[in-house]
């Protein structure tokens, strides 16, 4: 009766589950459940992090200022635009804080990325799921949940986990639809992957008005996830707002050394954009000639229809029986898919081989 209780918002949270990392009994896993990098972390970024390890009793600078200047020069931005984070979640969960709270909503598409529901309940706000078209997030649906108490419409682009990119007429239609002093966050974590020409990972809006924000993260192509370093390119305002309230130190000295070097690996983006393009074309023709429908994707993952929770689970069983874990999409209201990361080649291959065996023996037992 008289232990401290959390406030109620607290207790209404699902904790984030991440992608699973261990199998009991198995020596060599294959881990493709959490979007990560398939060829590990830029070698420059590995050797930038040793030689900080002589330096690790000075407070980082707080300001990031190399790391946004970095950023400024390869995007072609202004550096005083940039914030940087601990990772984007950092980022999401300070927006969320800033301008939303009690009395307020916040806007989200049905499948959208799980962070905008724990980071906008936590704040207080009644998180919104606007439904989708084709596993894809729609203008008009979202719009039409925008009420007088929005404070913030939260869109990744491309969307985990479906792999959806909202063609960028439409981004500039929500835009145009919402009152103008709802914040709109586009959230390009997997902007890198993408091939569809005319993409815009934010940059235009951001730059057109003061409601605008781009969240990007160094967690999935740099291959730096456990650096946990995101960063948002903002107007002036969302700026100083995110400065006043960020952790002063947020981004340690390990992950600012490592991030600006992860930038001047030399072909390092193209590479792995490379690859990704090619396996995750591979992957999905080899998933949908086994039977399985594969959702479009322009990220590093493929989200697989298995049509039944029943199936899923067991097709997720089959995969985990021979090292392989992928992520159940059960939290995402997604309970009959399975979301695969595109890793390396002989990663692709093994994953595929193991999907069609399973997939044949379920059609063998009816
Ligand atoms: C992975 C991911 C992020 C990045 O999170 P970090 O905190 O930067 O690691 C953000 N948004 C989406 C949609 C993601 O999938």
């Amino acid at each position: 009766m008289t232990a401290p209780r959390p406030r109620p918002e607290v207790l209404k949270i699902d904790a984030y589950v991440a992608g699973e990392s261990k199998l009991p009994g198995v020596n060599r896993i294959i881990k493709l459940s959490s979007n990560e990098g398939a060829f590990g972390p830029p070698p420059a970024a590995s050797a930038a992090f040793a030689r900080v390890a002589a330096e690790l009793h000075r407070y980082p600078d707080g300001g990031s200022v190399e790391l946004r200047r970095a950023l400024g020069a390869r995007f072609g931005l202004d550096p005083e635009r940039i914030v940087c984070g601990t990772g984007s979640d950092e980022l999401i969960q300070h927006l969320c804080h800033a301008y939303g709270g009690p009395g307020t909503e916040i806007v989200m598409s049905m499948h959208g990325f799980t962070m905008y529901q724990i980071a906008g309940t936590y704040a207080g706000s009644r998180v919104l799921k606007a439904p989708e078209r084709n596993l894809t997030a729609d203008v008009d649906a979202m719009l039409a949940a925008v009420s007088a108490a929005t404070r913030i419409v939260f869109l990744a682009n491309p969307n985990n986990p479906t792999g959806s990119l909202l063609p960028q007429p439409e981004v500039l239609r929500l835009r145009r639809g919402l009152p103008a002093d709802v914040l709109l966050v586009l959230d390009a974590a997997y902007a890198e992957y993408v091939e569809q020409p005319g993409y815009d990972p934010g940059v235009a809006l951001v730059d057109a008005g003061d409601n605008t924000v781009m969240l990007r993260t160094f967690s999935k192509i740099f291959g730096l996830g456990g650096m946990r370093v995101g960063w948002a390119y903002a107007p002036a305002g969302v700026v100083d707002a995110l400065n006043r309230v960020r952790g002063v130190f947020n981004v340690n000295i390990a992950a600012q050394a490592a991030a600006v070097a992860a930038l001047a690996e030399p072909g390092w983006v193209e590479r792995v954009r490379a690859h990704n393009t090619e396996w995750r074309g591979r992957l999905t023709a080899a998933l949908t000639a086994a039977g399985v429908r594969v959702w479009p994707s322009e990220g590093n993952f493929l989200l697989a229809d298995f049509d039944t929770p029943a199936r899923a689970a067991a097709a997720n069983a089959a995969l985990q029986a021979r090292g392989i874990i992928v992520r159940g999409m059960a939290a995402y209201d997604l309970p009959h898919c399975l979301r695969i990361t595109v890793g390396t080649a002989e990663e692709c291959t093994l994953v595929a081989e193991a999907v069609a065996a399973f997939m044949a023996s379920a059609r063998a037992d009816g």
